[in-house]
């Protein structure tokens, strides 16, 4: 063992200790259930102790050999499954199919509601869709849920600090709804969209997971201090759900702090909703800080599907060699196992890995060190062997009751506003002029008009009125225009009239109206704007 390693499994020995002696730490088992949780069961839950069809996707590069792996522990474990083999993936799409899934295999999905997959690689160049991207529009599983836990046996530089947290990523909206426009060949735009059934349907779910597990604590992370009408929303969404769960603690973090926090005192944490984008970038960050991509699972819930995979992709450079770590997706299959109530098999099945784990003695070559790697066949079997032991760490194992999301049709039941008024436009225009030239232009539009200019902005900073800047510009320039009176509405035919009479001077690309909701306004300032 070489000195590094010492240092860290001292760390792990000094934790197992201090469970040993009964201390009760941070990682200690959450045996105790939400009473209201307990009585839940899941739609796609055994019926009677049956069988559950699953559909499994073994999908490329590594998939096949850990997917098959996972299910032969699954089957092992007890899981009760009709398992439902489909295509997705590079050999669809080789195929000539551009989404990457087949027709079958949505059938599939659709009838089952669960479903495993292997990663599915994403064709570079081509102008197909990512599979991946695909299975989630289509059944809109809008929570990811990556939970980062210590594992026995896994030596990082966090091990022995007791990690064992969850990020919950909004999954469907954001930047990643994938709206995008070049305005000018210079100037490109992502449009990010936040709303509030996307944001308070995954905080209800945040909620109703936290319950489940028997979490104290969610801390939603944001970027609400800058951008705070999106940002902001989702945070507002939070809290109001908040008020019906005062048994779980909310918080509130910066987003570039959370990622600070993580690094620094990364137990602190319990459970982080975040936005898509957020959660993207934090919960790789907390993969990395429980052992890496070998040991990430997740869960990408929906309203009527819930699919379950490994956070790593297809891995083509190790593909088909038998040394690739099948931990990740055979925690993603705890996870399903749970979902569809079959605690028992989840139990043995996890039981089995971390008893793996733990050993030390048949690792994969991800995480192996000291020891002689073994293949993805042998840590296998190793596990298989596992089944009925229990952790000698019994800080991890955890007791998790089925949770339940909103149900089909929930929408949220917030009031529309009493007063809604138009009181604006902003226009945004393409020109290579300078700012005081695009401003006169503009203003030279206004005769007649009940509006008017009230800035030009380039790059979210105010250019004119004001003295020059030492901000760059570029050809795409925002006009706000204003309404002139304090009552009524800016209405479509005199905007349509200020396009026209703008379009016949300089091109316009975008066009924005300015809201105001029961007197606040709906819009944010440009920079240095009064
Ligand atoms: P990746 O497949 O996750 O692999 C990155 C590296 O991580 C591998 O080269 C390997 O590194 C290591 N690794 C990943 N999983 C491992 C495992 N189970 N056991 C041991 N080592 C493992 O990421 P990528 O290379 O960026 O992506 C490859 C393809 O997968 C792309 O087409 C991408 O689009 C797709 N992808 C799919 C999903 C998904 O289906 N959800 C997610 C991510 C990426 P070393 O062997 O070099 O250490």
């Amino acid at each position: 063992m070489n000195e590094l390693d010492q240092t860290e499994y001292i760390a792990i020995m000094y934790g197992v200790q201090r469970m040993r002696r009964g201390q009760r730490s941070r990682i200690l088992p959450r045996m105790e259930q939400h009473p209201s949780a307990t009585a839940q069961l899941h739609q796609h839950a055994s019926p009677a102790g049956g069988s559950v069809a699953v559909t499994v996707m073994e999908g490329d590069g590594i998939g096949p050999e850990v997917v098959g792996a996972a299910l032969r522990v699954m089957r092992e474990a007890g899981a009760r499954l009709d398992v439902e083999s489909c295509r997705a993936g590079a050999a669809v799409f080789r195929e000539g199919d551009v989404t990457g899934v087949p027709d079958d295999t949505i059938t599939s999905i659709e009838r089952t509601g669960v479903a495993l997959k292997g990663p599915l690689a994403t064709p570079i160049g081509h102008g197909e869709k990512s599979a991946n991207v695909t299975l989630r529009k289509i059944f809109e599983t809008y929570a990811n849920i990556r939970p980062s836990r210590e594992l026995p046996g896994v030596l990082t530089p966090f091990s022995g600090r007791g990690v064992d947290l969850v990020v919950i990523r909004e999954n469907v909206e954001d930047l990643y709804a994938g709206i995008e426009h070049m305005q000018t060949p210079q100037v490109a735009q992502s449009l990010k969209v936040i709303t509030r059934y996307g944001s308070e349907k995954v905080a209800r779910l945040a909620f109703a997971y936290a319950r489940a597990e028997g979490r104290r604590s969610i801390t939603v992370a944001t970027k609400a201090n800058i951008m705070k009408l999106s940002e902001g929303l989702f945070q507002q969404a939070f809290d109001d759900v908040a008020t019906e769960f005062p048994d779980i603690e909310a918080r509130h973090v910066l987003v570039d702090n959370c990622a600070h926090q993580l690094v620094m005192r990364p137990e602190q944490y319990d459970i982080i909703l975040t936005t898509n984008m957020n959660g993207d970038i934090l919960s790789d960050l907390t993969s990395g800080l429980v052992g890496g991509l070998g040991f990430a699972p997740s869960a990408n819930i929906g309203t009527d599907t819930a699919l379950f995979e490994a956070v790593h992709g297809s891995a083509p450079d190790i593909a088909g060699r038998d040394v690739a770590n099948p931990t990740a997706i055979m925690l993603s299959c705890v996870l399903l196992l749970r979902h569809i109530g079959q605690a028992d098999a989840a139990r043995a099945m996890e039981d089995a890995v971390l008893v793996t784990l733990e050993d030390r003695r048949f690792l994969t070559g991800d995480i192996a060190r000291e020891h002689a790697a073994v293949g993805t066949s042998r840590f296998t079997d190793a596990v298989v062997e596992n089944i009925g032991r229990a952790p000698v760490m019994e800080t991890q194992q955890r007791t998790t009751a089925p949770f339940l999301p909103p149900a089909p049709g929930w929408r949220p039941s917030t009031p529309p506003p009493e007063q809604r008024r138009v009181i604006g436009v902003d226009v945004f225009l393409e020109s290579e002029a300078d700012a005081p030239t695009v401003g006169g232009a503009s203003e030279a539009c206004l005769e007649g008009l009940p509006m008017r200019l009230k800035m030009v902005s380039n790059r979210g900073t105010q250019i004119y009125p004001g003295e020059p800047t030492a901000a760059s510009t570029v050809d795409v320039w925002r006009a706000r225009f204003m309404l002139t009176t304090d009552a009524g509405d800016l209405d479509d035919a005199t905007i349509l009239d200020l396009l026209a009479r703008l379009g016949r001077r300089m091109p316009w690309v975008h066009v924005e109206k300015l809201q105001e909701f029961d007197g606040v306004p709906a819009f944010t300032k440009a920079q240095g704007e009064d």
